[in-house]
């Protein structure tokens, strides 16, 4: 009985903080973030996707200052090609380790291979854990 009385606070402070982080996250991810230079595109690959353990997917990175999606408001996306094969494009503000683990994160938790899900899903759940883990490393 106590434990529940406790743990119903704690969830509402839990959802509070995230709601209250959300707006925040995309900018410490960015602020926090280490440049990367597109010489080492390959190497920050290898070493990043070693910590979500991807090793059986096939990821593609390219740097793309002027991709057209990358360029607008997207820092960098990725993208499903076909099965266990992935493209990730850095645009000329998402050249950075931030947008990097944020793109590897969606891959590694699977978000790709969910064909329907919502726009709340997308935006209330799949981005602020992608946001997590590019600027804090947590993982969900
Ligand atoms: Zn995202």
């Amino acid at each position: 009985m106590r434990t529940r009385s406790i743990k119903k606070p704690l969830s509402i402070l839990a959802t509070l903080f995230t709601l209250s982080m959300y707006p925040a996250i995309p900018a410490i991810r960015l602020m926090s973030s280490r440049p990367l230079s597109p010489e080492r595109l390959e190497q920050e690959l290898y070493e990043e996707r070693q910590k979500l353990s991807l090793e059986g997917k096939i990821i593609h990175i390219r740097y793309d200052p002027n991709d057209e999606m990358a360029n607008g408001s997207i820092l960098a996306y990725a993208q499903k090609i076909d099965e266990n094969k992935y493209n990730i494009v850095l645009g000329k503000n998402g050249l950075n380790v931030g947008s990097l683990r944020h793109e590897l994160y969606h891959i590694a938790d699977g978000h790709f291979e969910t064909k329907n899900y919502s726009l709340m899903k997308y935006y209330f759940i799949l981005e602020p854990q992608a946001n997590y883990y590019a600027a804090f490393g947590w993982k969900f």
